[in-house]
């Protein structure tokens, strides 16, 4: 069976077909760049995290954009507010997102386009200029520019909205409005004193593009007329998704994205976590709780796209444990290795003992929509059936080895490998006295050496294998 996704648009799972086989175009709207982005974005980027490597897992070559918007309504109140110019206002928040990518252990897309360089800002004013030209938009008196939506007989169909029941009004200028308020939306902004500086020069006159523009010349800018997959959080739906639709086909007169995917909301006390309602945590806030960017991704990725997630800490604490349990299982098949090589294993071999194992339903429940719930299920099920063979010793080394490369390329798409620590030099130097004093039985010496490690935050376990130090 290959890969089957739901699509936003047809409101159904369908097959996988990417427009050029074995190629992948992924566009993902990034954040916008007012603030630190909060955990409820990143559930947004870790889902697409998941979808692209387990994309790269099939064999699929990805090529993802995220763009940064770093005009916008909210960025130009931001940047008033602090008295700076709007670069300088989103630099640092930039610099942050980068940050907490990483954390997240989240792959960096291809290409992270600014909403503001030249060569896209040129871009959105061309698209804008055919649009006038073919009659889908029309300048206002005050030279803002907005898109007749009654011109596009499609608009509305992404988020299953009836143009004729919902009597569309005359114009909404701001980015972001709810259906109720439907009608002609800006694709560039007049000046007002309000921008203070931000403001780019235009057939029109001086102003700015509208949010929804800023999407839709990025993507077709890098990615050319028609993409493969365009995902987003369900609030970009609507207006967002829908105007990108509309603005890009009316340019371009062909069919935008083949597949639309939205992840649910991260929810707090059953609330969406948003910056408006006060309720959110950004990333910075769990790590400076003790928690890790491992265990926030885990919580985070648990949970079906499509499914609420509802963030709790009980649900991080059921994380750091479900990780250690991971790490344990991990642990045990290096030991079982380091004292047991095997050959590496010829393809029939493998899927001898993937089959006997049951290594395979991890893949399926992913090629299954990402059902991650049902793919955690089968993992965590291996580790509890093999801990058990582990302990009876009844493992073949071949087994093993086929265990160890299944979690390396578990690990390649969840990325739930421990962190590596660099060992101190001066950490390494006492380890290396213990040891010394050990072998000469000078056990007074070495439990000294051993309390000189805890102070400086080491743990020292002694195994067959000689002393391991990890990290208390
Ligand atoms: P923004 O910075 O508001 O443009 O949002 C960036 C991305 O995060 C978009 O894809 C949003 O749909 C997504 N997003 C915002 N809030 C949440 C949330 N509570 N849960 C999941 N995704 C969200
Ligand atoms: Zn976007």
């Amino acid at each position: 069976m290959g890969l089957s996704f739901f699509n936003t648009l047809t409101r159904q799972v369908e097959p996988f077909t990417p427009r050029e086989p074995g190629r992948v175009s992924l566009y993902t709207c990034g954040p916008t760049v007012y603030n630190y982005a909060h955990i409820g974005n990143f559930r947004a980027y870790v889902f697409e995290d998941l979808l692209q490597r387990h994309l790269e897992f099939r064999g699929y070559h990805v090529t993802r954009v995220m763009n940064l918007t770093d005009v916008d309504d909210k960025t130009i109140r931001g940047c008033r507010a602090a008295g700076v110019p709007l670069a300088e206002f989103t630099q640092p928040f930039k610099r942050a997102f980068f940050e907490d990518l990483d954390t997240l252990r989240i792959q960096r897309a291809r290409h992270f386009p600014e909403a503001t360089a030249a060569n896209h800002i040129e871009r959105m004013i061309a698209m804008i200029t055919t649009l006038i030209e073919r009659g889908h938009a029309y300048r206002a008196d005050d030279g803002s520019v907005y898109f007749r939506i009654a011109s596009f007989p499609a608009y509305g169909r992404l988020a299953h909205l009836n143009l004729d029941e919902l009597r569309p009004g005359a114009r909404v200028a701001s980015d972001e409005y709810d259906k109720e308020s439907l009608g002609d939306f800006a694709l560039w902004k007049a000046w007002t004193e309000a921008d203070g500086a931000v403001a780019w020069d235009s057939p029109w006159g001086r102003g700015r593009p509208g949010w929804h523009i800023e999407c839709s010349a990025m993507a077709t800018g890098i990615l050319g007329p028609q993409i493969d997959i365009h995902c987003g959080g369900e609030d970009n739906i609507f207006p967002h998704h829908e105007a990108e639709i509309a603005q890009s086909e009316c340019v371009t007169g062909l069919d935008f994205v083949r597949l639309w995917m939205h992840c649910k909301h991260l929810l707090v006390d059953n609330q969406k976590m948003s910056k408006s309602a006060g309720n959110f945590f950004t990333l910075r806030d769990l790590i400076d709780k003790g928690w890790t960017g491992r265990e926030v991704r885990f919580v985070l990725l648990s949970v079906k796209y499509r499914e609420p997630l509802n963030f709790t800490f009980d649900g991080l604490a059921a994380a750091r444990s479900a990780l250690a349990r991971f790490d344990e299982w991990s642990r045990r098949l290096d030991d079982h290795l380091a004292l047991h090589p095997a050959q590496p294993l010829d393809p029939s071999q493998r899927s001898t003992i993937n089959d006997q194992l049951d290594l395979s339903a991890f893949g399926a429940a992913l090629d299954d929509d990402l059902n991650i719930s049902a793919a955690l299920g089968a993992l965590f099920e291996v580790i509890r059936d093999t801990n058990k063979r582990l302990d009876a010793g009844t493992l073949t080394a071949a087994e093993v080895r086929a265990l160890a490369d299944w979690r390396d390329q578990i690990n390649a798409v969840l990325q739930f490998q421990p962190e590596t620590v660099a060992i101190p030099a001066e950490v390494e130097a006492l380890a290396a006295a213990r040891a010394a004093a050990r072998a000469a039985k000078n056990f007074a010496e070495s439990d000294r050496l051993r309390d000189a490690l805890a102070a400086l935050g080491w743990t020292v376990k002694d195994t067959k294998d000689g002393q391991k130090l990890t990290p208390a």
